[in-house]
């Protein structure tokens, strides 16, 4: 068991977290991660949110998600660093939250066992050859 901080760029918005609750890293290329990161992608940690503690104001961005699903983004107000996010709506996201990695202060724990959504992976930040990938979401 060991915890791990994170938080964002300026410092106002930080979290701990127990590893042990942390199930494993996945790469995701979905044009909205690509858009609220400015990057190829976003690679999100699920944690159970009770094992999650927040300190500090999120700002809450809702986007209603290809699947149909909600997803909320939480950043930073002052710096507008993306911090968490979370699916709203069905049954077997309820209570997780995504961590974003980069926002840990030591991310070096970190196993990435999938890549979902290759689908819209650019060429310039490809799916990684040798993990288990999806076309889209985790259900395919
Ligand atoms: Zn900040
Ligand atoms: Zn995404």
């Amino acid at each position: 068991m060991s915890k791990q901080t994170g938080g964002c760029l300026c410092g106002q918005v930080k979290y701990s977290l127990d590893t042990d609750s942390a199930l494993g890293g996945v790469h995701c290329h979905c044009l909205d991660c690509q858009k609220s990161t400015g990057s190829g992608k976003a690679t999100i940690v699920p944690i159970p949110e009770k094992d999650l503690h927040l300190e500090g104001t999120l700002k809450y961005y809702s986007v209603v998600g290809t699947s149909g699903a909600s997803v909320e983004r939480g950043f930073c107000e002052n710096c507008g660093s993306p911090i968490i996010s979370a699916v709203v709506g069905p049954a077997e996201w309820e209570g997780i939250k995504f961590i974003k990695a980069g926002s840990l202060d030591d991310s070096s724990w970190i196993i990435v066992g999938a890549s979902i959504w290759k689908s819209t992976a650019t060429h310039w930040s490809p799916a990684e050859a040798g993990l288990t990938t999806f076309e889209h979401n985790l259900e395919g």
